[in-house]
């Protein structure tokens, strides 16, 4: 994968709270389970995927130093020179590039205009419109406020102790998170919510079918992500080989459901499953990026 250094990173599109101490006078915490429903479901849902629920990200993780600032310092940054080489520089761009792709495809494959969506970079805690949440619970998408939340620290996590390396996984995680933000718009996710509760049973299989529609989405755009371009027509990328998409491969597999129960030392349960096995992950995600089309997704079956 090559970052075009022309492109301009639009940091407007993500809201750096790294350093505002929004972790003190911490809200309510996120009740796993219960009271609000389908918000809390989506994002404990999320949080489990991506980091298998039982990781907590130590404080100590927090490296890097020069992480601290508003938006306006992260604008200074990632306008500079050499800009591309600060991660989260990068991950803005990967933001910009992905909402340029659903700008695009949305309209063209729902019908439906795209409404973009900030990426919050927080560091440790942070205070959402789904509650209170800390970098254990890895990204998330919140659907009460529309954004996706990343502590950056969490990429660290998923090279040392889920082994899935290389920078691609990066926009694979961000791709999946506006996944969620699409399903949000199409109304797919509060859908899902009615029929989760008229159907509790199948709870977990409609959360799969929604993860892995994630999954799809965001292989759709890694096939058209080097179409994408800056507000001034800039290409993001310069090339995505067939090495960057074996390992979003081998990201989705490594956080599917089955290889994270193996990896805590629990039974494979097929019952429990939350978002799919490492098979289903990747298999959705390849046939997002193999027709490039959002609307072969349709993990919930036609008619839906
Ligand atoms: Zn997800």
């Amino acid at each position: 994968m090559e970052l075009n250094e022309n492109a301009r990173v639009d940091t407007s599109q993500v809201d750096d709270r790294r350093g505002s101490g929004g972790g003190g006078g911490m809200g309510i915490p996120i009740p796993i389970g219960g009271g609000r429903g389908g918000i809390v479901g989506i994002i404990i849902a999320v949080l489990v995927a991506l980091v298998g629920g039982g990781f907590g990200l130590n404080a100590a993780t927090n490296g890097g130093g020069d992480e601290q600032g508003d938006n306006t310092s992260l604008e200074q940054k990632c306008s500079a020179q050499d800009a591309l080489k600060q991660l989260d520089c990068r991950n803005a761009l990967y933001v910009n590039s992905i909402q340029a792709y659903w700008r695009t495809a949305m309209p063209e494959a729902f019908g439906e205009q795209y409404r973009p969506s900030k990426t919050v970079f927080f560091s440790q805690n942070v205070n959402t419109a789904c509650g209170a949440a800390d970098s254990g619970v890895g990204p998330f998408y919140c659907p009460a406020d529309d954004l996706v939340y990343i502590d950056l620290t969490f990429y660290k996590l998923l090279a040392d102790q889920l082994g899935a390396e290389g920078e691609f996984a990066q926009p694979y995680v961000l791709a999946h998170e506006y996944g969620h933000h699409v399903q949000d718009l199409l109304g797919t996710e509060a859908q899902m919510r009615r029929q989760q509760q008229r159907d509790p049973q199948s709870a977990n299989a409609l959360s799969v079918k929604l993860e892995l529609q994630a999954d799809c989405y965001a292989g759709a755009w890694a096939k058209n992500a080097t179409g994408t371009a800056d507000d001034k027509g800039q290409k993001i990328f310069k090339s995505i080989t067939e090495q960057d998409i074996s390992q979003a491969i081998d990201t989705a597999e490594k956080i599917g459901d089955d290889a994270i129960q193996q990896r805590s030392g629990r039974p494979v349960n097929p019952d429990e499953f939350t978002h799919g096995s490492s098979e289903q992950r990747k298999q959705w995600f390849t046939k997002g990026f193999t027709t490039g089309d959002p609307k072969s997704c349709d993990t919930f079956g036609s008619g839906q």
